[in-house]
């Protein structure tokens, strides 16, 4: 059975530097372990009042950008560099350094590549100035490809050493996964009660104490589509 905790759009007002920071109770999310001083990330839309604009315009009247952190323990946090290590690339932690480097690696390897085929293109003019760049252009495109093959194998090596630490010390990644989260479209930016943020938790005793925390609703779910009932706390 599983918690899904419902957060209104009034919640989404109050976050401050654009994140939602889900830290009590101090305990692990997903395995209840002590310490739990990291934090799992998803990146999120807050959307509301839908409006028809031109191409350029906003699509809503309100949008914006946020970030949901829920407390969880290392072991859980670790994890999640082997399921979403993209999701790690902005946190201050050793996984999330070399989340870092990785993704900026992933983009210069992809850029060279990029640069070297548009060399090959009318786009670049064959110009006797520009005649020796567009000929050389599957120097960029070799090293681009080398960059991307060199971070991938660093990455499943980075992987293949957390999971085999993990292993060691018993732990089983599968039985502790990431909340689900789903954003609802809010079609009126003014109804402040209107639920903005559906979070769903395998740990029913954490989701209940945070609900319970920040006065949100929250609902028993025993399958993926079937609930069982209301609470408010
Ligand atoms: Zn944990």
């Amino acid at each position: 059975m599983s918690i899904k905790v419902m957060i209104p759009a009034s919640s989404m007002i109050d976050i401050k530097n654009t994140t939602l920071l889900l830290d009590s109770p101090q305990s692990c999310s997903r395995c209840d372990q002590l310490p739990a001083d990291f934090f799992e990330s998803h990146r999120l839309k807050f959307r509301a009042g839908y409006q028809k604009t031109h191409i350029f315009g906003k699509k809503y009247k309100v949008e914006n950008n946020y970030t949901l952190k829920i407390r969880v323990c290392e072991t859980c946090y670790q994890a999640d560099y082997l399921t979403n290590p993209e999701m790690l690339d902005r946190d201050a932690t050793t996984q999330g350094r070399i989340a870092k480097f990785h993704s900026i690696a992933w983009t210069l390897g992809g850029l060279l590549a990029a640069a070297g085929f548009l060399l090959l293109t009318p786009i670049i003019p064959d110009t006797p100035a520009l005649k020796p760049f567009k000929d050389l252009w599957q120097a960029p495109v070799a090293v681009g490809v080398l960059v991307l093959f060199l971070t991938w194998l660093s990455q499943r090596k980075q992987q293949s050493l957390i999971l085999h630490a993990l292993d060691s010390a018993g732990k089983d990644i599968r039985s502790y996964s990431r909340a689900e989260v789903r954003t609802p479209i809010l079609a009126d930016e003014n109804d402040l009660s209107a639920v903005a943020l559906e979070i769903k938790f395998d740990n029913e005793v954490w989701a209940m104490e945070t609900a319970a925390i920040h006065h949100w609703l929250t609902e028993k779910i025993t399958s993926s589509d079937q609930t069982v009932s209301f609470m408010q706390n």
